[in-house]
């Protein structure tokens, strides 16, 4: 996540704060500072409320680090890498490296978080019954009691059996475990946080318009809570099509190359000729630069056709994903990049090229996984 500060290291896990998350340690301390706690404990100086709305807000966020440092330490006692913990405006993220290994582990890692923040609640509970005892300031007790219902409230509300949210990879083992088939959990869950995340979505709208901005912020939890489903969906959907299938079994191989340095014009003629529609573009100095398509071509406007090379219509490597024959073809389709243009490039170990992927052979292979897994595989 990017405008994060930085603010060191835990167990290896480095741990970072999102700006939005100052935003919202600042309006906490001063609707605890200015409305809760001045209501609940009458009669103290407002030096007094800011000091315990500060430090309430405070232990809060450490509350919320303890949730998701449950969740790393335990990702890793399963073999997993946890690349970062960033909180922000809505809690916090980790970052995890890596397939994991088991539904019981897809369930443990879950199952931490909530249970950290549960078992937080109860001593925050706990230290409310016993300042009552002791006879401490209303503040204090006041403190202990919105800490002890903040991480119950927090530890409750991530149960909730819908993707991301923790309960929803809960679901996610659970539903692993019984039938077996983990993608087919993951887009189950991802579906539960789809319909959870329009209904968010729906109270927050509902709020703002009976005139209460808090609406703002459950609107954004749900949008959240959208955005996220969905690209689990898009995951899960791709894992179920083609897990097995290898980028060898998909590419069209030895393509038609078109020469960088050719002009627009004349190579329009040989593209049109060869039946395709996209071309891997070999360089000048060697190599391939990218790939042009016949939709690129036709944006040269017909006065200079004769005067544009290739290249300068041609989507760079920069912009394409590219793989090996080896390569699991859901791993190169779910890799996080940019691209500029849906086709992959396919390299032999040495960077010679061996074959292009276009849409049309990714649809057949969605269409029928099976016929592309049976296709015996070149030497
Ligand atoms: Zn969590």
């Amino acid at each position: 996540m990017q405008n994060t500060i930085r603010l060191g290291r835990i167990r290896g896990v480095s741990v970072g704060v999102h700006w939005s998350l100052l935003v919202v340690a600042a309006l906490v301390s001063w609707s605890l500072a200015s409305g809760q706690l001045p209501a609940a404990v009458p009669g103290s100086s407002s030096g007094a409320y800011w000091l315990a709305g500060i430090l309430a807000a405070g232990l809060f966020f450490v509350s919320i680090l303890a949730h998701e440092m449950s969740h790393a330490v335990v990702a890793q006692r399963v073999g997993m890498r946890v690349e970062g913990i960033t909180l922000w405006l809505l809690g916090g993220v980790s970052k995890l490296e890596g397939k994991v290994p088991s539904a019981r582990a897809e369930l443990a890692i879950a199952v931490s978080g909530p249970a950290v923040s549960v078992a937080l609640g109860l001593v925050f509970a706990g230290l409310t019954i016993a300042s009552v005892a002791l006879g401490l300031h209303g503040l204090v007790v006041a403190v202990f009691g919105w800490l002890a219902f903040i991480n119950l409230l927090l530890g409750l509300f991530n149960l909730l059996p819908a993707a991301p949210l923790d309960g929803g990879r809960v679901l996610t083992g659970l539903l692993w475990l019984r039938h077996g088939d983990e993608w087919r959990a993951n887009a189950t869950s991802a579906k539960a946080g789809r319909v959870f995340g329009t209904i968010v979505c729906g109270v927050g709208i509902f709020e703002l318009l009976g005139g209460s901005p808090a609406g703002i912020w459950t609107l954004l939890l749900g949008l959240f809570v959208l955005y996220a489903a969905r690209g689990e969906l898009g995951v899960a959907e791709v894992h179920r099509r083609v897990g097995d299938v290898l980028v060898r079994d998909v590419m069209t191989a030895d393509p038609v190359v078109a020469t960088g340095w050719q002009n627009v014009a004349y190579f329009s003629d040989i593209a049109r000729a060869s039946g395709h529609r996209a071309f891997p573009v070999a360089a000048w100095e060697g190599g391939i630069a990218g790939v042009v398509t016949l939709d690129r071509l036709a944006t040269v406007p017909p006065e200079n056709r004769t005067l544009a090379r290739v290249l300068d219509v041609t989507v760079p490597l920069s912009g394409l994903r590219t793989a090996r024959p080896d390569d699991k073809l859901v791993d190169v389709l779910t890799a996080p990049k940019a691209v500029l243009d849906p086709r992959i490039l396919v390299f032999d170990d040495d960077g010679h090229l061996v074959g292009l992927i276009t849409p049309t052979d990714l649809s057949r292979v969605a269409a029928d996984p099976g016929a592309a897994t049976r296709t015996p595989a070149p030497a």
